[in-house]
């Protein structure tokens, strides 16, 4: 049982003048593993005046001193990177492959961050007039639970690269996983002040970092709805935003894909991170003309894979986060059945052997229609609902009928018959043939997914404003 009672702000760590404990439950088991003391708007308020006071000589850093803060964090970051990995599968539940993967593509992040520097153009000349770069000052991150990690480090390596300093506020839910990054961030001995984190609440650390005039710019991952309050919020001090929403990504699968191929495509977009994911790809359009045979190649695959405990190695979906997540899944399952789509395969309960956690069944609905609610909104685990098109343009239409544009995905044996049709979705990204991880290519969404992009280059650029001296 573990007590987290400090914050790490200033450089050291603090105890909380918030005294409101929460407690840290383990969703395989549903047993309390710990508890957190969540900061208060006076926490809140102490790290963005050490993030200020630190702004004033960080933003004044050379590229060189920068690329070497961020290799410092990133080795920090790898030196603990079992414990990141077990602190994940237990605080969260990620299945432990996607664990090893989410704690790889965070240190990576960081490389990728300190990779681009040189390739920012923090001053050049148009003309006779001389335009530069800054960085817009004190940053804000507020991140979901589902990933915590790479949030952070994405987050952190792109403000820092940019000179700019940081105040985060993980969810309250992965304070295990947050303690582990506030020793890493101790361990790298960086600048008092450069990144400070508050364990809280978001309707209280999360709005004060919303509302405090000190904070420049929030990045924020989560939700649509506090996305947009948190958008609303930060309009009144004119706050940059980056915001990185929700999604409801449609696979289209064109008739000529290679079902041995596009399978493992589909099953590996739906159900990523045991579908707590916001890049899955959960709308499987198919043609008409091979509806029977792709229905029945799916049941055969969803029912092969494992449900189970997040420690063992051939597990494929984990349990969702917290019972709330469990609920809100069975909510959606049972709402699919009463708007009449039927299940292919799994259903509302728990899996035979796994009742004491928030273990659901991987499902999937077929005879659905693109205005149900399963096919319209986010539910945030592992069910996928087929639908059926009977020309490429429909299948695109469908696909773009949603008030979310994050991801989407083409399974093709034709790579430019696929790349037209990814052309024509409206989405931040689109995956051909495989999902693919590219740390230097700008992320995010359009439509309600989002606002901005992460990553690389484009990343950075989001914690920069320019300057013109004519
Ligand atoms: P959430 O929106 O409930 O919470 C996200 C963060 O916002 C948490 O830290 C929370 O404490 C904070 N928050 C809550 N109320 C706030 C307020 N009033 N002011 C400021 N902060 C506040 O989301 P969640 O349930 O933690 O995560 C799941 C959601 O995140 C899903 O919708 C998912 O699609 C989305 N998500 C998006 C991406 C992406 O990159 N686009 C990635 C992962 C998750």
């Amino acid at each position: 049982m573990k007590h987290i009672t400090q914050h790490y702000i200033n450089g050291q760590f603090v105890n909380s003048i918030g005294q409101e404990k929460f407690e840290l439950v383990n969703p395989s088991t549903n047993q309390v593993i710990g508890t957190v003391q969540l900061g208060n708007e006076e926490d809140a308020r102490r790290a963005i005046a050490a993030a200020k006071a630190a702004f004033k000589a960080y933003s004044r850093t050379t590229i060189e001193e920068r690329a070497e803060y961020l290799h410092r964090l990133h080795d920090a970051i790898v030196a603990r990177g079992d414990d990141h990995v077990r602190a994940l599968v237990e605080e969260y539940g990620g299945p432990v492959q996607m664990a090893q993967f989410l704690v790889k593509a965070s240190a990576d992040a960081i490389l990728s961050a300190k990779a681009s520097l040189p390739h920012i153009p923090f001053k050049e000349m148009v003309g006779q007039t001389e335009v530069s770069l800054h960085p817009v000052g004190v940053a804000g991150h507020i991140t979901p639970w589902n990933a915590n990690i790479l949030y952070f480090c994405n987050k952190t390596a792109a403000a820092l690269a940019a000179g700019c300093t940081v105040v985060t506020k993980p969810s309250e839910m992965s304070a295990l996983q947050t303690q582990l990054i506030m020793e890493c961030v101790d361990a790298a001995k960086l600048p008092a002040g450069l990144i400070n984190i508050v364990n809280g609440r978001g309707d209280v650390v999360g709005e004060e970092l919303t509302r405090n005039p000190g904070v420049a710019k929030i990045s924020f991952t989560g939700s649509t709805a506090i996305g947009k309050h948190i958008a609303s919020a930060g309009a009144a001090t004119l706050k940059r935003v980056t915001l990185e929403l929700g999604g409801k990504s449609a696979h289209i699968v064109l008739d000529d894909a290679d079902l041995h191929k596009a399978m493992p495509f589909i099953l590996s977009a739906g159900f990523m991170n045991s579908g707590q994911a916001c890049v899955a790809g959960t709308r499987i359009l198919v043609p008409e003309s091979r509806r029977d045979e792709i229905t029945l190649a799916l049941k055969q695959a969803v029912e092969q894979i494992k449900v189970g405990l997040p420690e063992e190695s051939d597990t494929a979906i984990g349990p969702m986060v917290s019972q709330k997540q469990y609920q809100r899944v069975q909510d959606y399952i049972q709402k699919g059945i009463e708007e009449g789509a039927e299940i292919l395969t799994g259903g509302l309960g728990h899996p035979e052997g796994l009742e004491s956690g928030n273990f659901v069944k991987p499902t999937v609905f077929v005879n659905v229609t693109n205005d149900m609610s399963i096919a319209r909104e986010e539910i945030f685990g592992p069910v996928l609902c087929v639908m059926s098109y009977k020309t490429e343009q429909e299948a695109i239409e469908i696909a773009n009928d949603s008030p979310y544009g994050l991801a989407g995905y083409v399974s093709s044996e034709d790579v430019d018959r696929a790349r037209k049709v990814a052309e024509q979705m409206d989405t931040g990204g689109v995956s051909i043939n495989a999902f693919s991880h590219t740390p230097f290519a700008p992320f995010g969404g359009v439509k309600q997914s989002g606002i901005g992009r992460e990553n690389g280059t484009y990343g950075i650029k989001s914690y920069l404003e320019y300057k013109t001296i004519a």
